[in-house]
């Protein structure tokens, strides 16, 4: 096989399928995290299939508008009831825990313990998926329906976990072509016992860099990163700024296990030519393609897609996060997922690759107004103070505080200012785009703008 196109040809896909299984099953019972030791054995057995290079960054270091966090290890989380039996433990499921619980050991009336305990009502029998990384807390995640069957009493609540001074780790894989352009495949690494999402993606990264790697005629540069969200590729992103005249072109790897057709998730662009390739890609199997425009929050695009760097990178996946039951809880398991939509998934992106090496989406237009074009129809114009990767509004007060009614439209229409206040687009334009009352635009620019975010435009 000298071309991509000849190894998607040659592509096993039951053999693929089983062996994305096996990695997906290996991977699943390791406790993952933002950080810890999770991440680093998930990536020992990457390792084990792809050259890996390990990279490890110190608590406190900035990174952009971040800094990099404590890192945490959970040994041992439980609570025992009244009865004496442990009613939640985290040796049954990583789940139990929230991410980034600091320890407790205490004794409490289920009425004081009852604000630590997360559930779904509507899900009685699934555990959530909890996390808290930028606020100190602690807390344990159990099925509704045993929520509610716990008797009144003393509870013995203990964690123990570490939340100290270490690193936080990614891992990169880089195959390098006869150019130095390159196509960056990312994934996430944080999420601990979810299959769907994450660990299709990383299979499905691993075996496309596989797969690649056999290939002696390619064109371009491949790279996989498999990284923690968020934090971890605005570490890369950081730390990579100088070189990122080589990006060509990005892909995140995610959902890609489940039973649903595929998902396309538009560059900031729009019309890129990653957006064309991956089009012409499915169209050349046949696959059913559902494609939407770029909106900035979900995955790391979020990162990349930022105005500040604004790299040409989408979303490929099946059903998209948010949008299936089982995603965040403990029925995102491995009988979610499945060896033939793993297989089907590899294809995807295998021409997606072969798409790129033969140039189907190109010519690339400059890298210039975000996607339509659309100018200024009128109304205030900012431009972004913070335009490299996402501010961190937690530390600003702005994010992630108390609910209630129209918060989250409001933290959503901040993602969205940001992400189109780079001189080119007023206030009108972005609530348009974003389908967000005007209002609502308004306030969260004011809110960005008193914490120095933006400034106004004449
Ligand atoms: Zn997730």
């Amino acid at each position: 096989m000298s071309t991509v196109r000849q190894a998607l040809t040659a592509l096993d896909r039951d053999a693929a399928g089983r062996s994305m299984m096996d990695l997906a099953a290996g991977l699943y019972p390791i406790p993952r995290s933002l950080t810890g030791d999770g991440v680093r054995e998930t990536l020992d057995r990457i390792a084990r299939r792809i050259p890996l290079q390990v990279h490890e960054l110190p608590t406190g270091t900035q990174v952009l508008d971040w800094t990099v966090p404590r890192e945490w290890n959970p040994r041992q989380a439980w609570i025992r009831g009244p009865s004496g039996r442990r009613v939640v433990d985290l040796a049954d499921h990583n789940l139990h825990l929230v991410g980034y619980s600091v320890p407790v050991h205490r004794t409490m009336r289920l009425d004081e313990l009852r604000p630590h305990l997360h559930s779904l009502s509507e899900q009685p029998d699934l555990i959530p998926y909890r996390t808290s990384y930028y606020e100190e807390t602690w807390g344990f995640c159990l099925p509704h329906r045993l929520l509610e069957s716990l008797p009144d009493g003393e509870y013995e609540v203990f964690v123990d976990a570490s939340l100290e001074d270490g690193s936080m780790t990614w891992g990169e894989c880089l195959l390098p072509g006869s150019s130095a352009e390159e196509v960056l495949i990312s994934s996430h690494v944080c999420h601990p016992q979810l299959a769907n999402d994450n660990l299709s993606g990383i299979a499905v990264a691993v075996h496309l860099a596989e797969a690649l790697a056999a290939v002696p005629e390619r064109r371009y540069s491949y790279r996989f990163l498999f990284a923690p969200g968020a934090i971890g590729a605005i570490a890369w992103l950081a730390r990579n700024r100088d070189r990122l005249d080589s990006f060509r072109h990005g892909l995140i790897a995610a959902n890609l296990g489940d039973g649903g057709g595929f998902h396309y998730k538009r560059s900031r662009y729009g019309e890129h030519e990653i957006d064309r390739a991956v089009v012409a890609a499915l169209a050349g199997l046949g696959e059913d393609l559902v494609t939407e425009d770029f909106f900035p929050f979900g995955y790391d695009e979020r990162q990349y897609c930022s105005p500040g760097f604004d790299l040409p990178v989408g979303v490929l996946t099946r059903t998209p996060w948010g949008r299936y039951p089982e995603y965040h809880t403990s029925a995102d398991d491995l009988s979610f997922i499945g060896a033939e939509a793993l297989a089907g998934s590899l294809a995807a992106y295998l021409a997606t690759a072969a798409a790129l090496e033969e140039r189907l989406g190109a010519p690339a237009p400059p890298p210039v107004a975000a996607e339509g074009g659309r100018k200024s129809g009128g109304g205030r114009r900012y431009r972004n103070l913070e335009p490299f990767g996402e501010p961190q509004l937690g530390r600003r007060g702005l994010y992630g505080g108390l609910g209630g009614a129209g918060r989250k439209e409001f933290e959503i229409a901040m993602l969205w200012v940001l992400n189109q206040s780079d001189g080119e687009h007023s206030l009108d334009d972005i609530a348009e785009r974003s389908g967000l009352p005007p209002g609502v635009v308004g306030e969260a620019a004011d809110a960005l703008r008193e914490a120095g975010l933006l400034e106004e435009l004449a």
